[in-house]
């Protein structure tokens, strides 16, 4: 037999501040799921053709009951990942690749650009305003719209990054809808930051269609994501294969086909509780960029803060690195020794992280760690 590599993970036990991964460490109970129905096909035993209506494990309550309540739509789907639910709503909307264009706001990720180009539609971005605060202007949204369609563009969705992966900026999303709809384009909100963090309401902002991230903030092991569809959109969403009558064509046929679903299902309980805690997030991240501002950080980004992905411009940080023996790295191996982890090797400058679910002690932590690191540097 071939000699088995080592697997060990050496990150394991430290604090972890790096934004992909806050949201998505297990819960016991995911764990324990993760283990159960870690064979492959687990959860097919019972299927009668169709994973939403597996009754055992309970797949069906899940996502005909608890996940469209959740994210406030009409119909909800697990796919496998956010990335492929903002891939199917494009293709659907785009009528199975007949071309057009997608609005997109300047900050969006970029599995948004890759789905748009994979449709085959043209994008259109939404300004973002200057350093330091990169906002976008809901405003903007009628802008774009009213050239693109005035250009006789066939303009097939609307998304919005809420928050975008860069700088947690929120964006008033009721707003952008209203403006999509006068303009009778669909929005899509790509919450694969919030959903599962804060509390996000399809209907209340009236957004058509939202995806969300499963192992990026569900407590889940991925890649396993949500997607929320509402009327009057569904029915091309979800329409079903000419070949196999029960089979979901943009989800081709199946998606999270085993352990991952279950780890997001077994969290789901504790997810439902953890949003209620949302202000309490905010208000410690919002402490945190405070300290780092005292350290001689800039926060980028909305001010205050309205989310736990805080990115910083660190000139303090800079300059040590132009001095230090490690040089760029210097940071890294300096938060290693301390066991924290989570800011990208190389970075000093620019660089983001999170604050979410850690406890407060964990964050005075880091911020001490910060301290010395440039206090015995100088
Ligand atoms: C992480 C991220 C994604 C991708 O999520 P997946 O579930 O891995 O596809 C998409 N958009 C934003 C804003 C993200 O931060």
């Amino acid at each position: 037999m071939a000699k088995h590599p080592s697997l060990k993970r050496s990150t394991l036990g430290m604090i972890n501040i790096d934004p992909l991964q806050r949201g998505g460490i297990l819960t016991p109970e995911a764990r324990d799921a993760l283990v159960e129905w870690g064979d492959g096909y687990s959860i097919c035993d019972f299927c009668p053709g169709k994973l939403e209506e597996i009754k055992k494990p309970p797949i069906h309550d899940f996502i005909y009951g608890d996940l469209p309540a959740f994210l406030g739509c009409d119909h909800a789907r697990v796919t496998n990942g956010a990335r492929e639910g903002i891939f199917a709503v494009m293709h659907a909307l785009s009528g199975d690749g007949r071309g057009g264009s997608v609005v997109l706001d300047g900050n969006a990720h970029y599995t948004s650009f890759v789905a748009a180009e994979r449709t085959g539609l043209d994008v259109s971005l939404v300004p973002v305003s200057d350093q330091p605060y990169y906002r976008v202007d809901p405003a903007g949204y009628a802008d774009v719209l009213e050239e693109r369609l005035n250009s006789g563009v066939r303009v097939v969705l609307a998304v919005l990054t809420y928050p975008d992966g860069n700088y947690g900026n929120i964006v008033d999303a009721g707003k952008v809808a209203s403006i999509c709809h006068e303009y009778e384009v669909p929005l899509l909100l790509n919450c694969a930051y919030s959903v599962g963090r804060m509390p996000v309401s399809a209907k209340e902002i009236g957004a058509d269609a939202i995806v969300g991230s499963g192992h990026k903030s569900m407590a889940a092991c991925g890649p396993v994501g949500v997607l929320g569809i509402n009327e009057p959109y569904a029915g091309k969403v979800l329409r079903t294969s000419v070949h196999r009558k029960n089979k979901e064509i943009e989800l081709l046929g199946c998606t999270a086909r085993g352990a991952t679903i279950m780890t997001l299902i077994a969290s789901f309980p504790r997810v439902l509780e953890r949003v209620k805690e949302w202000d309490k997030e905010v208000k410690n991240a919002r402490w945190f960029s405070k300290e780092m501002e005292k350290l001689g950080m800039i926060q980028m980004g909305d001010v205050p803060h309205n989310h736990d992905l805080i990115f910083f411009e660190a000139p303090v940080l800079y300059e040590i690195s132009k001095r230090a023996k490690k040089g760029r790295f210097f940071l890294y191996k300096e938060l290693k020794k301390r066991k924290i982890h989570g800011i990208k090797s190389g970075l000093t400058k620019y660089f983001k992280l999170s604050t979410y679910g850690l406890p407060e002690d964990d964050l005075k932590y880091v911020v001490d760690s910060f301290e010395e690191i440039i206090s015995t540097a100088v």
